[in-house]
């Protein structure tokens, strides 16, 4: 074999995700994981039911079509409609994918000609570097801050080079919690417009924003209809993680660009659960109220404890995270302090450090998840007082 490394230089750096490490501690350790961000219950009865007949009636056990099977189309425009009044045509507008994660990956292969510049929050979901990178796009992080971790609208603005193609996504945002305003929607829409941006944005959260707020896509305001590649999945609504049914709502022209890398990732998945996704979708509003306030109330369990063992707690406006600061517990080093976690205080978490592309400005955030049931959350709350002393 020549001296040549294996790996390309393209995926570099991108070896094993810190979730494999820190699982694998959690396992050998038998602490308690609030690493990785997958709920420890399973979502509602009568939608498993809804799969299980699906399998049982060959409905998804072959290859469904590209797009995805049309009942599931109808109920993803069907919901774009009822909780944001967006209309998007179930055969040309709407594309189903294998989670969030192939949307992404498939959006960067469609849309990024090699070297076009990709503007990101970071900390960034860890997919995101990887997607980008493998389209040959060029990341440009656009860092987030503590406290609050508010985009900074002015640094956005002069990030944007002749070489932007995109802006990348995420709100409510992965670790942090941050939620953009309307004030910032706009301002990121009109610039947008003015540079000619196409945008990718990842709504994985859309149905956990906390504190009475809500989710509003970027594909809504003014100019945003033919330029944004919309992304959401059925994982984190749902409880279902482990099913893998996203989707892309765009205009027709995006959807097929999207389509056609997308077509020779995965061709089609989950045949059988899509079905019972589209189920899922027509839920009553009940549903998602409860959802939320269930893990509305399971931060709040949380962020408590985090605060009384001494953590600093930026509390997020949604998602599965909290975002807390070790300094203040005398720690240097958020990657170190994770390592030793399990050993100490039998919990699991993973340091916001690997998240940047500027680990300093992350150097001493640790994100606990808090998809969990309340006992566990309360167990693993009392175990990290022990940190105090
Ligand atoms: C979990 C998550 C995803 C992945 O969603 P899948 O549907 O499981 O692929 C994408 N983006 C963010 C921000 C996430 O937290």
């Amino acid at each position: 074999m020549s001296g040549r490394p294996l790996l390309n230089r393209r995926l570099d750096g991108l070896g094993t995700t810190i979730f494999a490490e820190m699982s694998a501690l959690a396992l050998a350790t038998g602490a308690i994981n609030l690493g990785q961000g997958f709920p420890d219950t399973d979502g509602p009865e009568a939608i498993r039911e809804a799969a299980v007949r699906a399998l049982r009636d060959g409905r998804g056990n072959q290859y469904p079509p590209g797009m995805g099977v049309p009942e599931l189309r109808t109920a993803i425009a069907d919901h774009q409609r009822r909780f944001y009044g967006l209309s998007f045509d179930p055969d040309t507008e709407v594309l189903v994918t294998a989670g969030a994660t192939e949307a992404i990956a498939a959006a960067m292969l469609a849309l990024l000609e090699p070297g076009d510049e990709v503007i990101a929050f970071e900390p960034f979901y860890d997919s995101y570097a990887a997607s980008i990178a493998m389209a040959g796009g060029v990341r440009v992080p656009l860092t987030l801050r503590a406290p609050d971790f508010r985009p900074d609208l002015d640094a956005l603005r002069a990030a944007v080079t002749p070489r932007t193609r995109l802006l990348l996504l995420n709100s409510p945002h992965n670790p942090t919690g941050m939620v953009l305003t309307g004030d910032e929607l706009t301002a990121i829409a009109e610039l947008a417009v003015e540079r000619d941006l196409l945008v990718v944005t990842d709504e994985v959260y859309e149905h956990l924003v906390f504190d009475g707020g809500a989710h509003t896509p970027l594909i809504s305001l003014p100019g945003m209809r033919d330029r944004t590649v919309s992304i959401s999945s059925a994982g984190k609504t749902f409880s279902f993680t482990g099913w893998k049914v996203g989707w892309v709502t765009a205009s027709a022209p995006l959807v097929a660009a999207v389509r056609t890398s997308k077509q020779f990732l995965t061709y089609v998945a989950s045949g059988p659960f899509q079905y019972a996704i589209a189920e899922a979708l027509r839920l009553p509003d009940d549903y998602f109220t409860a959802f939320r306030d269930d893990l509305q109330a399971k931060r709040d369990l949380l962020a408590d404890g985090l605060t009384t063992a001494g953590f600093e707690v930026y509390r997020p406006q949604g998602t599965y995270f909290i975002t807390t600061d070790i300094a203040a517990l005398g720690e240097k080093d958020a990657l170190a302090f994770c390592r030793s976690l399990p050993e100490r205080c039998g919990v699991v978490a993973v340091p916001n450090s690997v998240f940047y592309d500027h680990p300093d400005a992350g150097r001493t955030q640790v994100r606990f998840a808090s998809c969990k049931q309340h006992a566990v959350l309360a167990e693993a709350s009392s175990r990290l007082q022990r940190l105090e002393s």
